[in-house]
């Protein structure tokens, strides 16, 4: 392998390779033919403490691809397990590699992790391999994510090779490098809990504890405290995606991060026109992971975590149950108060007054009525306009209940409007422009998708935005998304 170079800003640390050994195994990158940068990210690499300059460049390359291993790095492959569409099943890092945690000029540590970078101990019958364009996907829209200030992993780089991948067809391959506040999920605890090894457990709980909550008070159970931690996380992470029209679409055990970080770009999507039920990934048959259950999918999530955790919790199984169940009855709750709080913010409400919920509930239910497009129809009202397809009493009705709401309030309405503007985007990244950039990029040509990401990276732009990118598009009601693999 090349040399490494000395002034990239590498700074990495192995902590992860310090847990027990049934947590990871060490696993090299596959080197591939021909490594080339297709995307970096240049504002990423420098609040990371690297050097975009250095590394937007064929050493880079390198290291992006798994040609050449940073100095400092301990690659492995991590282990764990998960719930998938309700069955338990052992996964495993099939196509991932960390390299290690770079720790930024904050002293905050970063996964690194490449994402396509050959096969593992745990790849099943997967070829490790990942294609260009649902990498490019997961760049654009975490990203997106990113922008709209929702917690969620970053993408540094994807990095072409010059070999193909087999899926229906073949498609040109490629390597993603995802930073993360961390990897470690609900199914790493499952991993540990379905091995056995009690020592094993409590020492991730104490990491990730240190990790991710810092400054949790020290109680007896210091697992309940996770518990309780993560659980607050995940309702805030919910009630933000659904003020957007995020669907994540696969919300496997193994795809919720402890950390509260949005992971696992494969079918997710934002909704055009707002209907609780949307579902767009062409293998989630029942709705399981539709809109409006993310909710008490989180929920059964926790409740998995929770069930890991139990032996940790109280060594009597009857006493861990009840304390786990009372922490777990707070979600619901939380993620209630935090997404009516959030809806309050879209319309401009402040402070909480006893109507609200309601005044929102029935602005949702006239998009829901009339098929009106949720990004849409929240930014016209926040730039003084009206949404679509208001000529009718419904609208009008609730219309002039939220401005008597909005003026019986003491800030002037042109701030409500500025407080709005803040909360609802102007653009989301809507399906057909992403498919649209997806495919001229698989094709040759990214100028599409730098143009895309420019404008969904910059979302509260209410300015000028072109009306091919803030309008649903027309093929909108058939839309699927695909794990893509
Ligand atoms: P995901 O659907 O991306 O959350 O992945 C679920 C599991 O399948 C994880 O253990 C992945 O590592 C594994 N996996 C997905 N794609 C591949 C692949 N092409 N090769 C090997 N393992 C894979
Ligand atoms: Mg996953």
């Amino acid at each position: 392998m090349p040399s490494p170079l000395p002034d990239a800003g590498w700074h990495l640390e192995n902590s992860y390779a310090s847990l027990p050994r049934i947590f990871h195994e060490p696993s090299q990158p596959e080197p591939v033919r021909r490594p080339a940068i297709a995307v970096f990210n240049h504002a990423l690499a420098s609040s990371l403490g690297l050097n975009p300059t250095i590394l937007d460049s064929p050493e880079g390359a390198a290291i992006f691809a798994g040609n050449a291993l940073p100095p400092g790095s301990r690659p492995l492959a991590q282990a764990y397990a998960g719930h998938q569409f309700g069955h338990f099943t052992f996964l495993g890092d099939g196509r991932a590699i960390l390299l290690g945690e770079q720790i930024d000029p904050d002293g905050r540590r970063w996964d690194v992790q490449l994402k396509g970078s050959g096969p593992t101990r745990f790849s099943r019958r997967g070829d490790g391999r990942a294609a260009l364009g649902p990498m490019l996907r997961e760049f654009l829209i975490s990203e997106a994510m990113h922008a709209l200030g929702i917690p969620t992993t970053r993408s540094l780089a994807v990095t072409t090779t010059a070999e193909s991948v087999r899926r229906e067809s073949l498609l040109p391959g490629a390597v993603l490098t995802r930073i993360a506040a961390s990897h470690i999920r609900v199914g790493t605890f499952e991993w540990a809990a379905a091995s056995g090894d009690l020592d094993a457990a409590s020492a991730l709980v104490t990491y990730t504890l240190a990790r991710h909550f810092p400054d949790t008070p020290v109680t007896d159970s210091p697992a309940l405290a996770l518990l309780n931690a993560v659980a607050a996380r995940q309702a805030s992470l919910i009630a933000q995606w659904q003020l957007v029209g995020f669907i994540h679409g696969v919300m496997n055990t193994d795809n919720m991060a402890l950390s509260g970080e949005t992971i696992d770009y494969g079918p997710c999507a934002f909704m055009d026109h707002y209907d609780p039920a949307t579902v767009f990934s062409s293998i989630d048959h029942h709705g399981r992971y539709a809109y409006q259950n993310q909710p008490p999918i989180a929920h059964w999530n926790l409740t998995r975590f929770a069930e890991a955790l139990l032996p940790l919790i109280h060594p009597d199984e009857s006493s861990a149950i009840a304390l786990a169940q009372d922490a777990l009855r707070q979600f619901p709750e939380s993620r209630d108060r935090l997404f009516y709080q959030g809806l309050r913010a879209k319309l401009g409400l402040v402070p909480d007054l006893p109507g609200d919920r309601a005044l929102a509930d029935d602005f949702l239910a006239w998009m829901h009525a009339s098929r009106a497009d949720f990004t849409n129809s929240f930014a016209a009202l926040s730039n003084g306009h009206l949404p679509e397809n208001t000529d009718n009493d419904v609208f009008q009705s609730w219309h002039q209940r939220w401005q008597q709401r909005l003026a019986a309030q003491s800030i002037p309405l042109d701030q409500s409007l500025a407080l709005m503007r803040q909360h609802n985007p102007a653009v989301i990244p809507r399906n057909h422009k992403v498919e649209a950039a997806l495919t001229a990029a698989t094709a040759g040509d990214l100028a599409p998708f730098h143009l895309l990401l420019a404008i969904v990276t910059n979302p509260f732009n209410h300015g000028h935005i072109p009306d091919e990118f803030s309008q649903p598009g027309p093929a909108n009601c058939s839309y699927q998304t695909f794990c893509g693999t």
